[in-house]
């Protein structure tokens, strides 16, 4: 509970991985990148995802015969694969399909409709954790349309404090570390101290609070945060 959906992305060019992860990061994925296939089987070992997104083309194993490898293991025959391909392979999609891929993605591709495609993805297999919107007391968080609404007004936020929202959004009244937020929100990878999930706790605060309203957020005193309903 409360926590953000892992996808892991297998693919090689370096700056198709960093694109995604960065799109993936913005709504509020967990990712994992993976430039090999050799190595893809051994992390979704590790870490198993709630999605992978998985090239075709890559050293050490095929993504086609990864797709293969995966869907013949009992725990990952049901998490959602998007493969990806380059354009001309039309024919290659059949087999791409037939090996039990989910959905199928050409490149180049736009990036928010793959992002679509793997909210899509998401919500099928697990429906909460990719809710379009959220309501915690008498705040509303849309994810598709990113408004965030607290009784009929709507509340401006900058990306890192509708993230930090949603996250917190996704377990009311849980405690969560700044640790936790800032493995939850920033990711793991990311450089940022536990004074900057303050100050982003400040702003939404801010944000949350205008008029005669009760403050959403606790402070709870050397553990971390939470979201009340009101
Ligand atoms: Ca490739």
């Amino acid at each position: 509970m409360g926590i953000n959906p892992l996808v892991t992305v297998v693919e090689d060019e370096e700056a198709l991985g960093i694109l995604l992860r960065y799109n993936l990061e913005a709504e509020g994925y967990r990712v994992d990148v993976v430039e090999r296939g050799d190595e893809a089987e051994m992390r979704l070992d590790e870490k198993k995802p709630d999605l992978v997104i998985l090239d075709w083309m890559l050293p050490g194993v095929s993504g086609i015969e990864l797709c293969r490898r995966f869907r013949a293991k009992p725990d990952m025959q049901r998490v959602p694969i998007i493969m990806l391909t380059a354009r001309g392979e039309e024919s290659e999609r059949i087999r791409g399909l037939a090996t039990g891929a989910d959905d199928y993605v050409v490149k180049p591709f736009s990036t928010p409709e793959l992002m679509a495609r793997v909210r899509a993805l998401l919500r099928r297999a697990n429906p909460s954790t990719v809710a379009t919107l959220l309501k915690v007391g008498d705040i509303e968080l849309d994810r598709e349309s990113h408004r965030v609404h607290r009784q009929s007004r709507e509340v401006k936020l900058g990306p890192t404090e509708f993230r930090l929202l949603e996250f917190m959004m996704r377990a009311p009244g849980r405690v969560f570390s700044r640790t936790q937020l800032l493995d939850g929100v920033w990711g793991g990878d990311v450089y940022v101290d536990d004074r900057t999930v303050d100050v982003h706790i400040g702003r939404l605060r801010k944000a949350l609070n205008r008029g005669r309203v009760k403050d959403p957020i606790r402070t709870v005193r050397g553990a971390g945060y939470s979201l009340e309903a009101a």
